[in-house]
């Protein structure tokens, strides 16, 4: 079995210093629909400059590197216990090399384990044996302040009066963003799941953020309802960083799950405007990163 540990350390830090093109252009549209001198504009204008920075110089887009979530892809004949062991590998040196910051706490004690590993789920890595010959993972770093806004939901919603049907996902997904206000470091990007148990909801939610901006919903109800959404949390006010102007969110990605009868889980994980994600494919011997 080859060892990747060299590959996946630099996904770790294309991911962390390097923005994907689909968020910067989205980040650049929204500098345009804000008022010139607003501090809306400002606001995002230092994203930008910050983006160009930290691609230019190898270092973090922001100083939260963010829980690393690892989603491995895997052909048959592959030991998930070693790419584990890689992964890890390539955690613990991208902390000595500065890409990440030291993140991972231990509940108990307080104590910081110095290099991003630590219990079960740090990093958290979800394998899947697939078919074909290509191994993908891809890797999102989920800062601390936009995890600590998501939000989940059990309808009905007699507060909220949101029903067991779409209309009801509107009322409570626009409900997250209003209470989240820009604490998540907004403009975000909603990650929403429908259905499922209170775990799989949230993981299905976080794993709706790996779809890129451009690439449409295929369920054509759940593509509009992610265009109103973005339109109609656009229309709150919140604004980048919290400080008004037109740009709440740059988007919405629905993904739903089948539930029990008893059940209808609505979860939203909100992305800060630090969307990062990135992609690498290892196939007979080559390595790409998108
Ligand atoms: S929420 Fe995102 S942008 Fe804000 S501090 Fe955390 S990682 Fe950085």
């Amino acid at each position: 079995m080859q060892d990747l540990t060299e590959p996946i350390l630099e996904l770790v830090r294309l991911t962390s210093t390097d923005l994907p093109a689909d968020v910067e252009q989205a980040l650049r549209q929204a500098v345009e629909r804000e008022a010139p001198g607003s501090a809306a504009r400002g606001a995002l204008e230092t994203i930008l400059k910050n983006v160009a920075l930290s691609r230019a110089n190898s270092t973090p887009i922001c100083q939260d590197t963010g829980t690393p979530l690892f989603y491995v892809r895997h052909p048959a004949g592959w030991s998930t216990r070693s790419l584990r062991a890689q992964i890890e590998s390539a955690v613990a040196q991208a902390t000595a090399h500065a890409y990440l910051r030291p993140n991972s706490v231990d509940s108990l004690s307080g104590k910081n384990s110095g290099n991003n590993l630590g219990g079960h789920y740090f990093p958290t890595i979800h394998f899947e044996e697939v078919e074909g010959e290509a191994l993908v993972i891809e890797l999102m770093l989920k800062g601390g302040g936009c995890e600590n806004v998501g939000a989940q939901y059990s309808l009905p919603h007699s507060q909220l009066g949101a029903g067991r049907d779409l209309a009801g996902v509107r009322k409570v997904v626009l409900d997250a963003v209003h209470q989240a206000q820009g604490q998540g470091c907004a403009p975000g990007i909603l990650g929403v799941a429908i259905g499922g148990d209170r775990g799989s909801s949230y993981y299905a939610s976080k794993e709706a953020l790996l779809r890129k901006l451009d690439e449409p919903n295929p369920d054509e109800s759940l593509a509009a309802l992610e265009a109103r959404l973005t339109q109609e949390a656009n229309q709150l006010g919140i604004g980048p960083m919290g400080f008004g102007g037109e740009t709440t969110v740059l988007d919405a990605k629905i993904t739903h799950l089948n539930r029990l009868p008893a059940s209808y889980f609505v979860s939203v994980s909100y992305m800060c405007w630090a969307y990062r994600r990135r992609k690498m494919v290892w196939k007979d011997g080559q390595v790409s990163y998108s």
